[in-house]
């Protein structure tokens, strides 16, 4: 399809990355993209920010931008995507994180998703701690870990940590899952180039990436 395939050159161009996936690859996919954070209680009061990092740089901030990033090129090669948080809602309403926390997951296996992508960025008390890090659990998520690692690793961040662990979204999904920290917020370097919009827009591009590696049929 000519007019999908100069869409997608479009976006690309948009997003100052180049991606080498046919367009439609990823028609009737579904896949559910959690940016991280970003739920105020009913009243309004923060439940749970993520992490403020140097300069003030936000996690909730980032991680929507590389969300929405993601969502925008998985869309354009015919995938459907639901977003557990957007521009425009952008903070989520729950009592307890940890049950927010799974229910992102658990959209993930009532939607039958394909794979399910939680988005965050690190913390360390140490400043010169940096590097990005994928999590997961069950078997069937290994090989889009390894593509998530692999993708990444050519952004020049550095790997902080890769191995299976359990967290509130890994323990509840059933579908394939990762969650991955693209840098920390705490190293003032790795904060400056988190905030930059052409920096959020390659690593949407590398987990976009990594997905049309997974999963592109
Ligand atoms: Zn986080």
């Amino acid at each position: 399809m000519r007019w999908a395939v100069t869409l997608l050159a479009v976006v690309a161009m948009h997003l100052s990355v180049r991606v080498a996936v046919q367009a439609a690859a990823l028609s009737g996919d579904t896949f559910v993209v959690d940016p991280g954070h970003g739920t105020r209680d009913p009243h309004g009061a923060p439940l749970n920010v993520g992490a403020v990092g140097a300069g003030g740089v936000q996690e909730q901030a980032v991680v929507l931008a590389v969300g929405e990033d993601l969502a925008t090129l998985l869309r354009t090669a015919g995938a459907r995507v639901v977003l557990t948080r957007s521009y425009a809602h952008p903070f989520r309403t729950a009592t307890d994180r940890a049950k927010d926390n799974r229910a992102r997951a658990a959209l993930a296996n009532a939607l039958h998703a394909t794979a399910f992508i939680a988005v965050h960025a690190d913390s360390s008390v140490d400043p010169a701690t940096r590097g990005a890090s994928v999590f997961w659990l069950r078997d069937n998520s290994i090989a889009l870990a390894r593509a998530v690692r692999r993708r990444l690793d050519q952004l020049g961040l550095g790997e902080s940590q890769f191995h299976a662990r359990h967290l509130a979204v890994t323990d509840e999904a059933r579908v394939p899952a990762v969650l991955v920290e693209v840098g920390f917020v705490s190293n003032a370097e790795q904060a400056r180039t988190l905030a930059s919009t052409p920096f959020q827009h390659r690593l949407a591009s590398a987990l976009f990436a990594a997905i049309a590696d997974a999963f592109e049929r």
